[in-house]
């Protein structure tokens, strides 16, 4: 597993890079053909390639469909490895993607090895699918993870998992962004102040209006994470925008945060707004997974395991399937820690528990 792990990290795959992306989709649809899985490159023009392996049942007419999802890039441009190496070290294994979510595709390939080898009499069909754009947003993934998962019984996200217990994400808040663009009026601000309108003096009254929607109870919040506007000092702003970050536990709090944002109106006389974006992740709400963690914990325990959950504030492409209604299960990926960062690293040992999670989830779900 680590040596699949170590080769799979020295191919560094950013989101925005295709060419190296698109090798490190190629290197793991070799790896499954190795192993009897029946393999389709999905080319993309702009992103990397996705990758989409079927497994058929051994059953003539198989039953339904299982789908195990993840994404192969990762945050970090090419080069980061020089920084920031592949290393073991007291029973952690660092790198950049190991951890969302490099492990948790090695985990999935173990498991469907192990069901393979087991000869399991798989009722259903198992389809794993690779995407190259999670952590841009998914626009090129989007569409297919859902028709995939609209002909799925259940969806496994190999997502990493929280905390050094490993705790599976059974919700995740909606996420989304916007921007609230303001426009006013130029004019000198020494010689015709009561001419001009004040772009940045509208979007801070905006803001302020904004902050105030905020809900730590109900777990919804917005905040303007970028601001720009204006040009000189001694020019009355005729322009400015914020980038709002938008999330929500429930799906009814999410609409509500939309259409509120899309009745702003200006509060300076002769301003106007405009809003863009909105939510582009849905709520993965508890009652879509709470039956799946429930077997999960069961199998788990089997081998000796507690499995505890979590909810997550981040979205993932489960939002997707789960806002479909199809079961989904998220986090069921690596136990490690430090995504997106300098430390990111997965604990070794825990990755052949990990995976004989999935392959016992696979064969009985
Ligand atoms: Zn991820």
């Amino acid at each position: 597993m680590l040596d699949l792990l170590r080769k799979l990290t020295l191919l560094e795959s950013p989101s925005l890079e295709k060419a190296p992306a698109d090798r490190c989709c190629g290197f793991l649809a070799d790896q499954w053909l190795l192993r009897g899985g029946i393999i389709n490159i999905l080319k993309q023009k702009h992103r990397g390639n996705h990758l989409r392996v079927l497994w058929p049942p051994t059953t003539t007419r198989p039953a339904g469909q299982l789908l195990v999802l993840g994404h192969y890039d990762t945050v970090y441009p090419t080069g980061t490895l020089a920084k920031m190496p592949f290393r073991i070290s007291g029973g952690k294994a660092f790198g950049p993607g190991t951890f969302d979510m490099k492990a948790g595709i090695v985990q999935a390939l173990f498991a469907f090895e192990a069901l393979r080898e087991l000869k399991l009499p798989a009722r259903k069909n198992l389809v794993f699918l690779w995407t190259s754009d999670e952590e841009i947003g998914s626009e090129s993934s989007h569409s297919l993870i859902e028709a995939e998962a609209k002909r799925s019984d259940a969806v496994f996200v190999l997502e990493p998992s929280l905390g050094p217990r490993g705790l599976l994400k059974t919700s995740r808040k909606a996420v989304g962004q916007a921007e609230l663009t303001i426009c006013g009026r130029a004019s000198h601000a020494g010689l015709a102040p009561e001419k001009g309108i004040n772009a940045i003096h509208e979007l801070a009254a905006q803001i302020a209006r904004i902050e105030r929607w905020n809900s730590p109870r109900r777990g919804v919040t917005i905040n303007a994470n970028i601001i720009e506007g204006g040009t000189r000092t001694n020019v009355i702003a005729d322009c400015a925008k914020a980038t709002l970050d938008l999330r929500a536990w429930r799906f009814t709090d999410m609409r509500a945060l939309e259409s509120r944002l899309r009745s702003l109106k200006p509060i300076h006389r002769g301003a106007t707004l405009e809003i863009t974006g909105g939510f582009d992740r849905p709520p993965l709400e508890r009652k879509h997974s709470a039956a799946l963690f429930s077997r999960a914990k069961s199998l788990a325990m089997q081998f000796n395991l507690t499995l505890g959950e979590a909810a997550a504030g981040g979205g993932s492409d489960g939002n997707f399937t789960a806002a479909l209604g199809i079961p989904t299960l998220d986090g069921l990926g690596a136990v490690g820690d430090g995504a997106h960062s300098t430390h990111e690293h997965i604990l070794v040992k825990t990755m052949p528990h990990r995976a004989a999670l999935l392959a016992a989830l696979l064969a009985t779900t």
